[in-house]
């Protein structure tokens, strides 16, 4: 802080949150929930004070300011975030902190040519001796200057200065980051994902937590029949996720005996929709072990042979909890689209071999009746093999990647 309680830099982290705020009564659950979620994304990375204030977060980093900023990009329930330079909440103090806040985010610009700027007062303190209008109107007077690149714009503003006056301090910013939108992760409670190596699952595990689930990650592996490149391929995609909520935890469950003893039944184009309905029981007993109220699939409608409606319905059926499946109405190139921003593209678009790929069927049913799936699975010991799998899985916790 430099004179007078005028801050040299930015010096906090405003946080904007949206959809929290139509939750009514839940609201301050909502709230609590995301200080937490944000203290828990900043450990590690800086040091930082968290508060609540009226439909606004801020945070107050040791230094790092931009750093903080950037980590809470990715904390769902945040809006927007922006550094924000404070000052004393008069008409005096707040038009001479004005000028540097423009002046840093011009150095971001191309130079050479005027750039239209709008200031914006939100008076959270209704007792602030001027109206808004009256105060973006002052400040616009003492930062202009002849010579100067700016053009006060009010309608096409390339920079918007935004001023939020308030009792204790005034906040000034002229950079927004967009947050992730969505819900703070664990406000509608824990959900197990069932990931393979592949594109989907890892995209429908982000867009769980993006609606305030904590994921929990089951995955199959089919030693040793298949190598270890596909449990480690997992493993690295979850450590990906991993820096979207606190913990992640997966469940390596050996998959081989299950897949063996649907093989000896021999009815070869059922076997793709029994393994699924296996990975659905298995998944469901995980869900009640660690208190989880629903699975979560990667899969689609009509994207594969496997993914009809009467597939689907047949592998759901399996399940005893809700099967949430995010992608069922996204194209695969959305799907792509997302796995790309969310870094986990170039992990699954290696080609491994997966417990999927082992003894397929040449042609896998495209209409699966239940009845069917139920008379061939009364020729397997269903709970035994779904006893043994969990009683071999093994369970790791792991820590994000790249922070
Ligand atoms: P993905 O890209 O997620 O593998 P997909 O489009 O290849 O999906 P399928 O292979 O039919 O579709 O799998 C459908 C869903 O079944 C997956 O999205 C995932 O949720 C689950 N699944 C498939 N294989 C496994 C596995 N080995 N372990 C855990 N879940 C699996
Ligand atoms: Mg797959």
């Amino acid at each position: 802080m430099s004179q007078q309680g005028i801050s040299s830099g930015p010096e906090a982290v405003l946080v904007r949150y949206g959809e929290l705020a139509l939750k009514g009564d839940n609201r301050g659950e909502f709230e609590q929930a995301l200080v937490r979620n944000i203290r828990a994304a900043l450990e590690g990375v800086v040091a930082a004070r968290v508060e609540r204030a009226h439909g606004r977060i801020f945070v107050f980093p040791e230094g790092r300011v931009e750093a903080a900023a950037r980590r809470l990009q990715r904390v769902f329930g945040i809006a927007s975030v922006s550094p924000a330079w404070g000052a004393p909440s008069t008409p005096e103090a707040i038009e001479r902190a004005a000028r540097p806040v423009l002046e840093e985010a011009f150095a971001e610009l191309p130079v050479g040519r005027k750039v239209p700027v709008r200031i914006e007062t939100n008076r959270v303190d209704k007792k602030f001796p001027l109206p808004s209008n009256a105060l973006d109107r002052r400040v616009a007077m003492h930062i202009l200057r002849d010579d100067d690149p700016i053009v006060v714009e009010l309608n096409h503003p390339e920079l918007v200065l935004g001023i939020e006056v308030r009792a204790e301090r005034t906040w000034l910013f002229a950079q927004r980051y967009p947050g992730p939108g969505g819900l703070p992760v664990g406000t509608l409670g824990r959900v197990v994902c069932l990931i393979s190596g592949g594109i989907d699952s890892p995209v429908a595990a982000w867009m769980a937590m993006k609606r305030g689930c904590e994921v929990l990650y089951v995955t199959f592996h089919s030693h040793p029949y298949i190598g270890d490149n596909a449990k480690k391929k997992v493993i690295d995609l979850v450590r990906v996720l991993a820096p979207w909520q606190r913990a992640s935890r997966l469940y390596v469950v050996p998959f081989a005996q299950a897949q063996l003893a649907i093989k000896a039944i021999g009815q070869d184009e059922y076997r793709t929709v029994l393994y699924r309905r296996m990975m659905q029981r298995i998944a469901s007993r995980v869900a009640a072990r660690e208190h989880a109220k629903a699975l979560v699939t990667g899969e689609c409608v009509g994207q594969v042979a496997s993914q009809t409606l009467e597939n689907l319905a047949c592998i759901g059926a399996a399940a005893s909890l809700p099967v949430l499946r995010p992608l069922v109405s996204f194209d695969k190139h959305e799907t792509i689209a997302r796995a790309i921003a969310l870094g986990t593209y170039a992990l699954s678009a290696v080609q491994e071999p997966d417990c999927c790929t082992l003894f397929m069927p040449r042609r896998p049913v495209i209409r699966g009746k239940l009845e069917v799936c139920e008379t061939l699975e009364a020729r397997l010991d269903v709970p035994a093999l779904v006893e043994d799998a969990l009683a071999r899985a093994e369970i790791l916790d792991l820590t994000p990647s790249g922070w």
